[in-house]
């Protein structure tokens, strides 16, 4: 949950609490802890993309539900969240590496002490100097061998804690895996796009954006469970169309996008009425009762990157493609050449 939580004091947050629960309530939205987060860092003001982002949902007419609300839990709270995980295993690893590395150059510096001290006592014998100062030398030289023994424990302890680091640092890069995966579908989620699209700024690259059409039908016909199905049956259509270095992404609720490296327009285009044409021959069969589902489809639009593009110029064009499949009658493919 977000720490911005705190920065209210009882009566403003008492206040913002309620309103949350209105907004909730009005929408028939369950009260679930990450749909109060996203209402209440929406009236509290405090996660200003939050709020122009819902604030934007709101004044439209699209549904704002459960899964808009999870949407945006993903890409306005949990990103932060992401963000502080990424950066606390390196934390971790530099911090320990560095006090490996200074123990090990303190015994470095024993052990040389410890030769010039031995050297010392050779000079002592041929020197034959009094037995006294013999003594003491001797003393010094088991004072060191005795630093030396500590040293190797103390060093071998920490060679020890380094290891355990080590494997704290695996499960942590295993939860940062897992969080650039969507669960319902094993695709990429869009963070993973963003970090992704970042590596590939200077890669040539196409993007298709698949939407299902009229999957609030599919919901409302057999339940969201059923629709769900609908969404993991797409992604695992998208897997079988896609190859290589392909990036195939869950891009929000029944919305996906495939970055296409080293892939130009009409190759895009290619994929995307491949996926398509699988995605209109897919029929889906319940086991138990043999029921078949009513056959659906989706609609594309495609775009290529440009010099001077940023990431929301590209995909405006992409979004802006798959807009026009829509009003062209849905269950088609749109590229950007195709845009007046
Ligand atoms: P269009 O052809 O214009 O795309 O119409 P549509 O009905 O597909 O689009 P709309 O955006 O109106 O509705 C999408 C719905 O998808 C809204 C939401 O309830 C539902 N949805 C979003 N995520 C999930 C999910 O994970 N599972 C299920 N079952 N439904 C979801
Ligand atoms: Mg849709
Ligand atoms: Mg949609």
């Amino acid at each position: 949950m977000s720490l911005r939580f705190i920065q209210h004091s009882f009566g403003q947050a008492d206040g913002l609490a309620k309103r949350a629960l209105e907004l909730l309530v009005a929408r028939s939205i369950p009260p679930s802890p990450l749909n109060f987060t996203v209402a209440y860092e929406y009236f509290g003001g405090i996660n200003p993309e939050l709020t122009a982002a819902l604030d934007k949902l709101l004044a439209g007419d699209e549904a704002v539900d459960a899964y808009v609300l999870r949407d945006l839990y993903e890409r306005h709270v949990a990103s932060d969240q992401y963000k502080n995980l990424r950066g606390m295993g390196d934390d971790l690893q530099t911090l320990l590496s560095s006090l490996v590395q200074s123990v090990s150059e303190a015994g470095t510096g024993v052990a040389v002490f410890g030769a010039t001290v031995a050297r010392h006592m050779g000079s002592l014998h041929g020197a034959n100097g009094p037995d006294a100062v013999r003594a003491i030398a001797a003393d010094l030289l088991a004072a060191t061998a005795d630093i030396q023994t500590r040293n190797r424990t103390l060093q071998e302890r920490l060679e020890e804690t380094h290891k355990e680091t080590e494997s704290l640092r695996k499960e942590l890069e295993q939860h940062r895996r897992e969080a650039l995966i969507d669960p319902l579908t094993g695709l990429y989620n869009r963070r993973a796009l963003e970090s992704r699209l970042d590596e590939w700024q200077v890669r040539p690259l196409a993007v298709v954006m698949l939407d299902i059409d009229h999957f609030k039908r599919i919901n409302d016909s057999y339940g969201h469970a059923v629709g769900d199905v609908v969404i993991r049956n797409v992604a695992d259509t998208l897997r079988k169309c896609v190859r290589g270095d392909d990036f195939a992404v869950r891009y929000g609720g029944e919305e996906f996008v495939v970055l296409l490296p080293d892939t130009g327009l009409d190759g895009a285009i290619k994929v995307a009425e491949t996926i398509r044409k699988r995605i209109e021959a897919l029929r889906l069969v319940r086991r138990q009762d043999n029921f078949t589902l009513a056959p659906f489809t989706i609609s594309a639009g495609v775009a290529e990157r440009r010099g001077g593009d940023d990431h929301d110029s590209l995909f405006q064009r992409v979004d802006a493609a798959l807009y026009e499949s829509k009003s062209r009658g849905r269950n088609c493919v749109t590229h950007e050449g195709q845009l007046h």
